[in-house]
């Protein structure tokens, strides 16, 4: 998956993913990426978020929802990516075999990923240059 979220100059966020769908998947399959509020959720009051990965686990964590439900509440987009990526490693012992990526963005251009497993990277693009940043993962 490619996911973007981007803050313009009037403060409005806006969001897209693509999918690289999943290797070997059952025909049928749906991922993560087209179900708003899994793979891909905006809400211009509040922030953004984009999944990768394992996208069953994504969709039953209703993950890129509940980070911008966790932002409005008050978490930064950094905490958010946390708790959403804790949600799934606490509920599913079998965690050690997929990857689950997010990546989030508030009203302020704060900005937060974070990942099970090392390896992630994102690229923040911010007055002109592009920064990569490596996320922190909860398996190391
Ligand atoms: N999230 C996608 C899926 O589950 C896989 C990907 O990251 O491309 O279909």
């Amino acid at each position: 998956t490619i996911g973007m979220l981007a803050l313009d100059a009037e403060g409005n966020i806006s969001g897209a993913c693509t999918t690289s769908g999943l290797a070997y998947k059952m025909k049928g399959r749906v991922g993560d990426s087209p179900i708003i509020g899994s793979g891909l959720f905006v809400d211009n009051a509040v922030g953004g978020a984009v999944a990768t990965g394992m996208g069953e686990e994504v969709i039953k964590t209703v993950g890129s929802f509940l980070i911008v439900e966790l932002m409005r509440n008050g978490m930064s987009p950094q905490e958010a990516c946390e708790e959403a990526v804790r949600r799934i490693v606490t509920t599913n012992p079998n965690h050690v075999n997929f990857q689950v990526a997010y990546i989030a963005i508030n009203k302020k251009g704060e900005t937060g990923c974070y990942c099970i497993h090392p390896g992630f990277k994102m690229m923040k693009y911010e007055n002109g240059t592009n920064n990569p940043i490596v996320a922190g993962s909860h398996l190391q």
